[in-house]
């Protein structure tokens, strides 16, 4: 049994849908992502989740049990936000014990949890300190304390990491996900960082105006995106525009050169269709030419990104392409308005709406 089923779920404010035929379930123990540009609905549907609004359609389960017209404060569940809403006249052992204090537990008791919590992130000996004593990773880790506290059946949060220095937020993520998996508890993550949601989650949602694009492992949706949307919104992206010649063999002539699939596609002889290959997926040729499609062109510029080096190219119709190469392959690679010629493994070629 899935910890939380969302189903058929749609959310309107007036007139205006913000979020529609949402499905998802979500597994025990499971770390989801929701992943998106502002403005496409993932704090919606989070706040759906935790009950601070209402599906205009639709049903939300957990633990099996249909919990759409309950109230938030009966649902079980751990929430924390991007703002460290801390209560500030609270010191941090007040913070991380209130929902346990709301929930009548003895004072005892209530002290040896918050000890523990404490411990869990890595704040042990803090609980005497108020907020404003505190850095804002600090913070953030009394806002995790505090929501898992009263050990929430689901853990909710919404861009927690995103007010944060970049180091920290790299350091908290991972800290989050240790002890998300220690205490194997079931959790929706709403980012609109790419990076974030593929290095965190089990599975991503990438989201646009309101509807689910794709699901997935971090893999599935980087190597194969179901919309040209999710192909551009995850990773760098080189686009072809070609038309299809021969279907059943995948044959595609496209402004940069013929390419070969190997693979039927979907598509009638003559249809106008996009390719999309990402930047490690183009190789430079040296030697004889390859099998697979050749596209011939000249090196723009060369940037030095540290682990890898990026090249521009751009080939003899015009078209430019991003080609990421491993620094230590460096030596070998041609300077600035040199000649260059490219190939790509046809699996490695993704076919987009
Ligand atoms: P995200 O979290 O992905 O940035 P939101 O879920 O916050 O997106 O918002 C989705 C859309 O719903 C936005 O256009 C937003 O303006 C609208 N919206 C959110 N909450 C309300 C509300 N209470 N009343 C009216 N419109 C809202
Ligand atoms: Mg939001």
């Amino acid at each position: 049994m899935s910890k939380v089923a969302i189903r058929s779920v749609q959310k309107s404010f007036g007139a205006n849908t913000v979020v529609r035929d949402f499905d998802l379930t979500i597994g025990e123990g499971e770390f989801i992502s929701l992943l998106g540009p502002s403005g496409c609905g993932k704090t919606t549907v989070l706040r759906m989740v935790a009950g601070f609004e209402t599906p205009t359609r639709g049903t939300i389960e957990i633990d099996g049990q249909d919990v759409t017209a309950q109230r938030p404060n009966q649902r079980k569940i751990g929430m924390m936000f991007q703002s460290y809403a801390l209560f500030p006249n609270l010191t941090v052992a007040g913070n991380v014990g209130f929902g346990l204090k709301v929930a009548g537990l003895p004072r005892e008791k209530i002290a040896a949890r918050v000890d523990e919590m404490l411990a869990t992130v890595g704040l042990k000996g803090f609980g005497a300190r108020y907020p404003y004593q505190l850095s804002g990773g600090q913070q953030q880790r009394v806002a995790l304390a505090r929501a898992i506290a009263p050990q929430p059946r689901v853990l909710l949060l919404d861009e927690p990491l995103s007010a944060l220095d970049a180091k920290i937020r790299v350091s908290l993520r991972a800290e989050i996900r240790a002890i998300q998996r220690q205490l194997g508890i079931s959790t929706l993550f709403v980012t609109h960082d790419q990076e974030e949601a593929m290095a965190m989650s089990d599975r991503v949602v990438v989201m646009t105006g309101g509807k689910a694009d794709q699901v997935g492992t971090p893999a599935e949706i980087y190597s194969r995106p179901a919309t040209r949307f999710v192909a551009e919104f995850i990773g760098a992206l080189n686009v072809l525009q070609g038309v299809v010649t021969d279907p059943a063999n995948g044959q595609i002539d496209t402004a940069a050169g013929p390419v070969q699939l190997g693979r039927p596609v979907p598509r009638d002889r003559g249809a106008a269709l996009a390719l999309g290959i990402r930047p490690e997926g183009l190789r430079l040729v040296n030697g004889a030419d390859p099998e697979g499609p050749l596209f011939i062109g000249r090196l723009v510029s060369r940037d030095f990104l540290g682990p890898i080096i990026r090249l521009r190219a751009q080939t003899e119709g015009g078209t430019p392409l991003v080609v990421d190469c491993f620094n230590r392959d460096g030596a070998d690679l041609p300077q600035p308005g040199a000649p260059i010629r490219l190939t790509v493994r046809p699996e490695e070629v993704v076919l987009l709406d």
